[in-house]
């Protein structure tokens, strides 16, 4: 086990290092996507750089568990605690389920960070399916004296918390300050003061989301599931929360307060915030418009850029910045880092072609190695570590071109060590060869060619033929689906 990491802990401004509660083992609580719509290019850039730090946790032997939620109830619009369920409120201009809305665009964040090879959490707990843990959680603060009940809404004192304990810690915001800024808004009369958030909110008649509790049939405060779902799956102290930077206030200062009430003890070590994805300087962000969607990327069907950028050059160029930096997206920036990624693919190809020799000239191995391990150790420091890498490409195309030479040993060593920091470590894959594309395309034109045989066999009554090709596509994996409007095929 590696015990040289720093990370910058936002709690307290500073790096420190890392010591795990339990020596081997990390808990991790990364606040996850709400679903209420396709995640934009921002929202990525976060969860791409927590991927960074649990595959670094993990390739240094930590057994991680990384829990990230998704959050499908509670979240209002404005981050307020009045307005529309920001589920509901799609789920009514569509004329579907909440529950629908939500389906689709967790299977809509689940197929994008595979297509980023970001690795799946450990567990993905739902707002909605925790709801009992929330109602014990909100008995448990009203318990401790921090919490009251209005109308059927319970509320956070937050000013009897700032007495007692302190609120703003995480942000640096004094209590005296948010009264002053912090106008009572229209309809928050049922709070003590304006700074109190909605532990739980009783429901309007209109509101759809609802559920039966000790106050009210209501919903509850955002901030709530991610006390609740942390608490349950890595204790009431675990090591590391993440989040984007804007969550740090209100949602993770409300979750400080919330915990620390019953607790009376930070229920985090290492608070961890990952910096914004900008477009034309500024944040990407769902409601103003401003951003990108993957899939627009991926395809080039947009209006910002006059060409498509794969996933794995995107990746590349997000983790060429530090997770704790401002990026802005630009056409200009993504072509160099696909220049970039490209060299370095080329590099570890040419490593399978390169002859060694008696000695390595021009290159310190050992020294290199550590390097780049410094450079992770350093609050995950991928920009450094990636400049490290191209330290080691300038090296293999000067073996390449007889300027310099490798031993046989050192050959084995510089593969291992590369394929760790690109595979493992950054997480990046080399892009499908012509071969492979070309063998799909094969594939599908050969499917779609069945499919129209069995079609004409379905037509002239010919079940037989057509039942034939049906069952033995199965043996191989590939169903068929036949709707009103046509025949598709699925390979499983
Ligand atoms: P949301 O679904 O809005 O709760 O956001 C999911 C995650 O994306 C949160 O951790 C946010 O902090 C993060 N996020 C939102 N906008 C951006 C952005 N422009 N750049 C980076 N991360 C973002
Ligand atoms: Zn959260």
């Amino acid at each position: 086990m590696n015990s040289n990491l720093t990370v910058y802990n936002s709690l307290k401004g500073e790096k420190e290092v890392f010591q795990p509660i339990l020596p081997g083992h990390v808990g991790m609580y990364v606040c996850g996507p709400t679903v209420y719509s396709n995640v934009h290019l921002g929202n990525c850039r976060t969860f791409i750089s927590f991927d960074l730090i649990y595959r670094y946790l993990t390739h240094l032997g930590y057994k991680v568990r990384y829990v990230r939620n998704i959050t499908d109830a509670g979240h209002l619009e404005n981050d307020a605690d009045e307005g529309e369920d920001r589920i509901a409120k799609k789920a009514r201009l569509e004329s579907i389920e909440p529950m629908e809305v939500v389906q689709r665009y967790t299977v809509d964040f689940r197929d994008t960070m595979a297509k980023f090879n970001a690795l799946p959490p450990s567990i993905e707990p739902t707002a909605t399916g925790h709801i009992v843990e929330q109602i014990e959680l909100i008995k448990e603060i009203l318990d401790q004296g921090y919490a009251y009940e209005v109308n059927g809404s319970v509320y956070f004192d937050v000013i009897k918390f700032n007495k007692d304990t302190l609120y703003g810690k995480l942000s640096g915001r004094r209590i005296e300050d948010l009264i002053h800024n912090t106008r009572a808004l229209e309809g928050q009369s049922d709070k003590k003061n304006p700074q109190d958030f909605a532990l739980w909110k009783k429901a309007e008649p209109v509101h759809i989301m609802r559920w039966p509790s000790p106050w009210s049939d209501g919903f509850p405060g955002w901030h709530l599931e991610c006390t609740a779902m942390s608490r349950k799956y890595l204790g009431n102290q675990f090591d590391i929360h993440g989040g984007g930077m804007d969550l740090k206030f209100p949602h993770h200062e409300c979750e400080i307060a919330q915990a620390e009430s019953i607790d009376k003890t930070p229920p985090v070590n290492y608070w961890l915030h990952a910096n914004m994805l900008t477009l034309n300087g500024k944040k990407m962000a769902k409601s103003t418009g401003n951003n990108i969607l993957p899939g627009e990327m991926f395809s080039g069907e947009n209006t910002l850029f006059s060409r498509s950028f794969s996933p794995m050059v995107v990746r590349f160029f997000f983790l060429q910045a530090h997770y704790r930096s401002i990026v802005d997206l630009s056409e200009a920036a993504l072509e160099a880092s696909g220049k970039g990624y490209q060299r370095l693919v080329e590099a570890l190809d040419n490593l399978d072609t390169i002859d060694f020799s008696k000695t390595t000239t021009g290159f310190d191995l050992l020294q290199w190695k550590e390097r780049c391990y410094e450079a992770m150790n350093d609050d995950f420091n991928s920009p450094l570590l990636i400049a490290h890498l191209f330290d080691a490409v300038k090296f293999i195309n000067a073996v390449v071109n007889e300027k310099s030479s490798i031993n046989k040993e050192d050959l084995e060593n510089l593969k291992q060590s590369l394929n760790v920091f690109f595979y493992d470590v950054l997480g990046l894959k080399k892009p499908e060869t012509k071969n492979q594309t070309k063998n799909q395309s094969t594939l599908e034109g050969t499917l779609s060619l069945l499919l129209e045989l069995r079609n004409k066999a379905r037509l002239t009554k010919d079940f037989e033929t057509s039942d034939l090709i049906r069952e033995e596509l199965l043996k191989l994996n590939v169903q068929i689906n036949d709707t009103a409007e046509g025949s598709s095929f699925k390979i499983n």
